[in-house]
């Protein structure tokens, strides 16, 4: 048989040349490298409370703090896993530089999370100490045993740590050998060495440990904001608003990460309120605010907006979800003075693919709905999910990245890493997109199961499993019903019952919602006699997505 030669691929790139990169300095040093320019500014700023702490203090206290992981207490060391179960708090960055100094990792997650949840996680990312607040810690499974140590950072438990008082007092903050170590010491450190593990169900399945290297983070901020003429040409001079979740990759890289890199100063929201958001801008003089689509659909819609003074803002970045031109144009009626653009992240991507560059210092002009241009030192093709062929431009297929910002691999699952990172070292995103004639991506549709809600994800899998443990269910299947555009979708079941069962639709409603967070609660049932499937078991979801839509057209 004559066989095809294999046509080469058709790579995009930066418009902006690539640039050397530092990506084997353990993250910490790399994160704080500009630390004796910035000593005493500001590094971290509780939104409420006003309370302040400078680069140097910030420095300080995550050497304590390691110090304190790596006592026999705790025992976190190389190869370590933490676990911050926490809302935004500099105790969340401490415990995470703290991780990275001891060569540990730190696998985050949403204190709202049930406590099914969060057993899970524990379990599969094998965390053996978790930092959290007392909202959380009835959550956590019983740890008398001694293999799960907790540690609260607002509350005296029993059975618990006390962060301030436990950890960090533990460590006099004038022992100058605790200062002076680093993991440096370590000869042992390896720039692949895991330092986050964030979960993710990437294209397909149950939520997985992402293995972040601290080559693919620093390489990831680095394509951001390093080099004289970054996408993103953040400054020491910047106050960015930090009121997205650190837990998620896109606050942790992307506000924390990056604006640390270059010394800014970062005001920090425990939790998410429009009305407090907006005053945190007026009085901090807040100048760079990285958001997700439903805060600025909120901030577009909202009344309040006009008797704040946004002027400091000069840029506002949106991601994790798709953003249409109405809600750009009525978000900039508000915020006249700011350039808008988009970014486009998937955490096993480190997790920046692209990025507008209405920030670039020769701005380029930013095209409505566009996610910006793939960032520096990146490679990325479009390739056709029935023949694999790379598409050229303007042609819609999946999106794959290649470069050292992505991540290592799935943890403790070389199948589903085989699945997402090819043989070439692509990693396959799942999203369907193109790049058009002035190298800007479009993201048109999305190939894999997976439900965004808010910017946060629920995977079809995890509430199938779930669903299927209820007795009087033979079989289910979950997908996204698309609600508005910039909220995303939520999930509804398809359900069979088991033969003579009785079964109504709040029956399994309240049975899932038990054991998951908020946005993962199915909102609509269907009862069906049959799961559509392919001979390979595989649910034929775009099957069921139709049925919803005929459904809904009905009503
Ligand atoms: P996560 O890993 O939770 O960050 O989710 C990643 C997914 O969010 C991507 O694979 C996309 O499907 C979606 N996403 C992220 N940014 C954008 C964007 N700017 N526009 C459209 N979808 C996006």
């Amino acid at each position: 048989e004559p066989t095809q030669a294999a046509s080469p691929d058709i790579i995009f790139r930066s418009k902006l040349p690539d640039i050397a990169i530092t990506n084997t300095l353990p993250l910490h040093r790399y994160c704080f490298e500009r630390l004796p320019e910035v000593a005493d500014r500001p590094c971290l700023i509780d939104g409420v409370t006003g309370e302040l702490l400078t680069y140097t203090e910030v420095d300080r206290l995550s050497r304590r703090l390691a110090a304190a992981f790596r006592r026999e207490t705790l025992g976190v060391g190389r190869g370590g896993v933490v676990m911050n179960l926490l809302r935004n708090s500099a105790e969340f960055v401490l415990s995470f530089f703290a991780a990275s100094r001891v060569g540990a990792a730190v696998t985050t997650a949403n204190p709202m999370s049930t406590p099914h949840e969060i057993a899970n996680q524990l379990s599969a990312a094998g965390a053996t100490v978790v930092i959290t607040e007392s909202m959380a810690a009835d959550k956590l499974p019983p740890h008398g045993d001694g293999t799960l140590t907790v540690v609260l950072i607002d509350e005296r438990r029993d059975g618990c740590l006390h962060f301030w008082d436990d950890l960090m007092a533990s460590v006099p903050d004038d022992d100058l050998a605790v200062l002076a170590s680093d993991v440096d010491d370590d000869k042992e450190f390896d720039p692949d060495d895991v330092v986050a593990l964030p979960y993710s169900s990437g294209t397909t399945g149950l939520p997985k440990g992402v293995m972040l290297t601290h080559r693919s983070l620093s390489t990831s901020v680095a394509q951001q904001v390093d080099g004289d003429n970054p996408n993103i040409g953040l400054n020491d001079g910047d106050v960015i608003l930090c009121a997205l979740p650190m837990f998620h990759i896109y606050s942790l890289n992307t506000i924390l990460m990056c604006g640390l890199r270059v010394g800014a100063a970062i005001v920090v929201m425990r939790r998410f309120d429009l009305a407090t958001m907006m005053e945190l801008v007026e009085r901090h003089r807040i100048t760079i605010a990285p958001l997700v689509p439903p805060i600025v659909v909120a901030v577009a819609k909202s009344e309040a907006a006009a008797a704040r003074d946004l002027s400091s803002v000069r840029m506002v970045l949106s991601g994790a979800a798709p953003m249409g031109k109405d809600i750009e144009d009525a978000f900039m009626a508000k915020l006249p003075g700011a350039v808008l653009g988009q970014g486009y992240g998937m955490t096993e991507a480190g997790p920046v693919l692209s990025m507008c560059m209405a920030f670039a210092k020769e701005p380029f002009k930013v095209k409505s709905g566009a996610c910006g241009t793939v960032v520096r030192n990146a490679e990325l093709k479009i390739v056709s999910p029935d023949s694999g062929e790379s598409l050229g431009r303007n042609r819609p297929g999946e999106i794959c990245i290649r470069g050292q910002q992505i991540m290592k691999g799935y943890l403790n699952n070389p199948e589903a890493t085989k699945n997402t990172i090819d043989a070439g070292g692509w990693l396959h995103t799942g999203d369907i997109g193109y790049v058009d004639d002035d190298d800007e991506i479009f993201i048109v549709d999305r190939l894999k199961e997976i439900i965004k809600y808010r910017g946060f994800q629920v995977a079809p899998a995890e509430l199938e499993a779930l669903l299927i443990t209820h007795p009087c269910i033979a079989d289910a299947a979950v997908v996204g019903k698309q609600i508005e555009p910039e909220i995303g979708e939520i999930p509804v079941a398809f359900v069979a019952k088991t033969e003579g069962s009785e079964l109504s639709e709040d029956d399994v409603k309240q049975f899932v919602a038990k054991e998951v967070i908020y946005y993962k609660k199915l909102r609509e049932v269907f009862f069906v006699d049959k799961i559509p499937k392919a001979p390979s078991g595989k649910i034929l979801r775009r099957e069921l997505r139709k049925q919803l839509q005929d459904h809904q057209q009905q009503a």
